[in-house]
C-alpha cells in the first residue's frame, strides 16, 4: 500500500474535521492538509502541497514541530506540543499532536499532524490529552482507510476478482504448505471463447458486462476456500487449495457447464475453455502455470467450451484428494436435547469441537495443529462416554450394556484411526468423517435417543 493511495480516500475522512489536519509521507513531504491546516500554517495549500516544514514555516516553529514529530516516531505514538506565534497582529496558541501512521503490519508509512487552536482558552494538560485523543481517533480512521484501500488495491474493479498481485501473495503461502505438509493444490486457467467477437459485435461496454457476469457465475460456483483472480483481459485463474487434480477437473467442468447454461442479456450464450493443472513436488510454479496454459490451449484447439486436465503427471500417485465439499458444519438443534443437563452440555461441546476440527481441516492447518484439536476431541469423547454411562446406570436404563459396548467400539475405532492419521496413512478428511459424523453426530442422533425417555422423565 502506497501512501498516495491513502490520499484518494482521505478527504472523505478528514474534510469534516474542525481541527487542522495534515498528512506527510515518511520523508516529511506534505501530501494532504485540510482548510484549517492552511490557516494554522498561514499558507495556502499550493504552498504546502509537496513541500516540507522548513519551506514555509519559520525556523523556531519548525524546531518545535520536528522535536515532537521525532519523539512520536521513536515512541510509535502521538506526541503533543504547544506553539505560540503571531498571526494577523495577535498572538495565537495551538496544541499540535504528531503521530506516526501505520499500515496493518505496524510499519510506519507516513506522519500525521492534528492541531487545535486554543487561543483564549486555558491551556492545560487536558487540552493536550484532548488533542492526543483526536489524533488517536484520526489514526484509527486512517487505518480503516488503509484497509479499504488495501481491499481496493487487490481486487479488480470490474469483476471483483483478485488481481495478480493478490494472487501471487496467496499462492506463495499455498505452495509453501504444499511442500511442507503435502496438501494438494490445483488451479484452473479459464479463457472466454471468441471474446473478441463479443466486443466487435456488441461493443466494449457489453464486453465488460459479460466479463462481470462470467466472474459472478464463477464466484457462485467455487467453494469458500477457492479464489478467483482476473489474470488478464478475459482470462481468469481459480486457485483451489486442498484439491487434487481429479476433483479440480470436476469443479472445472461444473464451472464450464454453469457458464454455458447462462443467458447473457443481448448476447445469448457465452462459453469458456478451461485448463486444469495440479502443483507437483518436483516442478516449479512457472511450470504449473505453463501446464495449465497448455491444457487450456488444448481445450481451445479441441473445439472450445471444454475442460482439459493436464496429463503430464497422470502416473504420479494421487495425494490426499480434496478434503472439503462433503463436509458441513454441525448445527446444534434443541431437538437433540436429552433433558439431562450434563449430557446435553457435553453433547453441545462435542458439536463445537467437531466444528473446530472442521475449520482446522478446511483452512489447511498443519498436521500437528489438527492433531491437537483431534486429541482434545478424543479426550472429550472419552470423558463424555464415561459420564453418560454412569448417569444411565443411575437411571437404571435397561439398554445400558448395549450402549456401553457401542461406546467401547466407537472409542477403539477412533483411537485406531487417530493413530493411522498421526503416522500419515489416513487422510485428515477420513478421520474427520469418522469423528464428527460417526462418533459425534450419528451416535448422538441415533443410539442416544434410546435413553431419552429416561433422561427427560
Ligand atoms: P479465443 O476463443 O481464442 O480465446 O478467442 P478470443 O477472441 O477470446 O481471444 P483474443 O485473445 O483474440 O481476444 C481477446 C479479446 O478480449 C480482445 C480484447 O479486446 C478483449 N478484452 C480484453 N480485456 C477486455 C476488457 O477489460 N473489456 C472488454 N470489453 N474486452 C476486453
Ligand atoms: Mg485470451
Ligand atoms: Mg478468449
Amino acid at each position: 500500500m502506497q501512501i498516495d493511495d491513502i490520499l484518494q480516500v482521505l478527504p472523505l475522512f478528514l474534510n469534516h474535521s474542525t481541527a487542522a489536519v495534515a498528512i506527510k509521507d515518511i520523508d516529511g513531504r506534505y501530501l494532504f492538509a485540510n482548510r484549517e491546516f492552511s490557516q494554522y500554517a498561514g499558507k495556502p495549500w499550493e504552498e504546502i502541497n509537496g513541500h516540507f516544514d522548513p519551506d514555509f514555516l519559520p525556523p523556531e516553529r519548525v524546531q518545535t514541530l520536528q522535536a515532537a514529530e521525532q519523539s512520536a516516531l521513536t515512541g510509535m505514538k502521538g506526541i503533543s506540543c504547544e506553539e505560540e506565534f503571531f498571526r494577523d497582529g495577535q498572538t495565537v496558541f495551538y496544541i499540535s499532536t504528531h503521530f506516526p501512521i501505520f499500515d496493518e503490519c505496524q510499519h510506519i508509512i507516513g506522519k500525521g499532524v492534528v492541531a487545535m487552536d486554543v487561543t483564549g482558552q486555558h491551556r492545560s494538560r487536558s487540552d493536550a490529552e484532548i488533542a492526543l485523543q483526536a489524533a488517536e481517533q484520526m489514526n484509527a480512521q486512517l487505518r480503516l482507510a488503509v484497509e479499504v484501500l488495501e481491499q481496493l488495491a487487490s481486487t479488480d474493479r470490474l469483476t471483483k476478482a483478485w488481481n495478480r498481485r493478490r494472487f501471487e501473495e496467496a499462492v506463495d503461502g499455498e505452495i509453501h504448505r504444499f511442500h511442507r505438509y503435502g496438501h494438494p493444490i490445483s488451479l484452473m486457467l479459464l479463457d472466454i471463447d471468441h471474446f473478441k467477437r463479443v466486443n466487435d459485435n456488441y461493443g466494449h461496454q457489453e464486453g465488460d458486462r459479460v466479463l462481470k457476469q462470467v466472474a459472478e457465475c464463477i464466484f457462485a460456483t467455487i467453494r469458500k476456500s477457492d479464489s478467483l483472480t482476473r489474470w488478464g483481459g478475459e482470462e481468469f485463474i481459480i486457485l483451489m487449495p486442498n484439491t487434487g487434480l481429479s476433483y479440480a477437473g470436476k469443479l472445472a467442468e461444473r464451472i464450464r457447464a454453469h457458464i454455458a447454461a447462462q443467458s447473457f442479456a443481448n448476447i445469448g450464450s457465452v462459453t469458456v475453455s478451461i485448463g486444469v493443472a495440479a502443483l507437483q513436488p518436483d516442478s516449479s510454479y512457472e511450470d504449473w502455470l505453463d501446464r495449465a496454459d497448455r491444457a487450456m490451449y488444448t481445450a481451445k484447439s479441441g473445439g472450445r467450451n471444454r475442460v482439459e486436465v493436464d496429463a503430464t503427471f497422470s502416473s504420479a500417485p494421487s495425494v490426499d484428494e480434496h478434503v472439503e465439499g462433503h463436509f458441513v458444519q454441525l448445527t446444534w438443534k434443541n431437538a437433540f436435547l436429552s433433558g439431562n443437563h450434563l449430557i446435553d452440555s457435553q453433547h453441545q461441546g462435542l458439536f463445537r469441537i467437531s466444528n473446530e476440527l472442521l475449520d482446522a481441516v478446511l483452512s489447511g492447518r498443519p498436521t500437528d495443529e489438527v492433531a491437537l484439536v483431534v486429541s482434545q476431541l478424543m479426550a472429550d469423547v472419552v470423558q463424555h462416554f464415561k459420564d453418560e454411562e454412569s448417569i444411565l446406570a443411575g437411571l437404571s436404563f435397561p439398554g445400558l450394556a448395549g450402549h456401553a459396548s457401542e461406546h467401547a467400539r466407537l472409542t477403539a475405532k477412533a483411537f485406531e484411526l487417530v493413530e493411522a492419521f498421526k503416522v500419515g496413512t489416513l487422510s485428515v478428511g477420513s478421520l474427520f468423517q469418522f469423528l464428527a459424523y460417526d462418533v459425534v453426530t450419528r451416535h448422538i442422533l441415533g443410539a442416544d435417543r434410546m435413553y431419552f425417555p429416561y433422561t427427560s422423565a
